[in-house]
């Protein structure tokens, strides 16, 4: 445990000063970038040793895993962030444990969030995960649906709609990648000059967070870089 918690410190160390090199470059103040540690396939004792390390918020693309972690973490008062493709049947667990969600993607989802949220008392943070990328396995809406979605949003009081948040392309051609984030921004831009308050911009990972940070990036997802490589099967 001691030894899990030296070396999640130096991860973290490590992973905080290449998010503030990231902001130098780009000309941006790294009290403006946040980064949310992703704990996703990794257990309750690592979590545990980042809540001692000052952390309150994990990024968690399973509602399961939630379910499963949040009874031994209890005492840890953790605020679970969905960052996962989310079906519908889930809203209700959603509704109990998470405090954010960061992949709306579709109305019918909005629909039973709110209606779950709203049964709980409760309302969430929500960004609208926006598709930026041509690969079929990103999940995401269509970028050209935005402003009709977040207009549709409006519909449903528990979800208060934050941002955007988007998975780049998976490519090692640095432009590429930054193209996604770009669009993102963008697509913001677009957004807030007609009328919607979008300050948040989740996006970026392990493998591509400067670029996101160069392109506007307020949060980055970071789950490798913090924990270690994930099994497989799981990432
Ligand atoms: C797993 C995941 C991350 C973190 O990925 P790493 O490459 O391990 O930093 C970020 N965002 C989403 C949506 C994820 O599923």
């Amino acid at each position: 445990m001691s030894t899990d918690i030296a070396w999640l410190a130096e991860n973290w160390a490590q992973v905080r000063q290449r998010v503030d090199e990231a902001c130098f470059a780009a000309g941006r103040d790294p009290a403006n970038v946040g980064i949310l540690p992703v704990s996703k396939t990794f257990g309750p004792e690592l979590i545990r040793a980042m809540v001692a390390l000052g952390q309150r918020r994990f990024g968690e693309n399973k509602v399961q895993e939630i379910r499963d972690k949040s009874a031994p973490l209890a005492d840890c008062h953790i605020e679970w962030v969905v960052i996962g493709h989310l079906q519908t049947n889930k809203a209700r667990d959603v509704a109990r444990l998470a405090s954010e969600v960061q992949s709306l993607d579709r109305l019918e989802l909005a629909e039973a969030l709110d209606r779950r949220l709203q049964s709980e008392g409760r309302a969430i943070d929500v960004l609208v995960q926006v598709k930026t990328s041509t690969e079929p396995t990103k999940h995401g809406l269509p970028a050209e649906q935005l402003c009709d979605f977040l207009n549709a949003l409006r519909d449903y009081p528990s979800l208060r709609v934050r941002g955007l948040m988007t998975v780049a392309i998976q490519s090692s051609d640095p432009a590429l990648v930054r193209a996604c984030f770009r669009q993102l921004r963008e697509l913001r831009d677009r957004a807030t000059a007609q009328g919607h308050d979008l300050p948040r911009l989740s996006m970026g990972m392990s493998a591509d967070f400067p670029l996101a940070i160069a392109e506007g990036a307020t949060e980055v997802r970071i789950g490798t870089a913090i924990f270690g490589k994930r099994p497989l099967s799981a990432s």
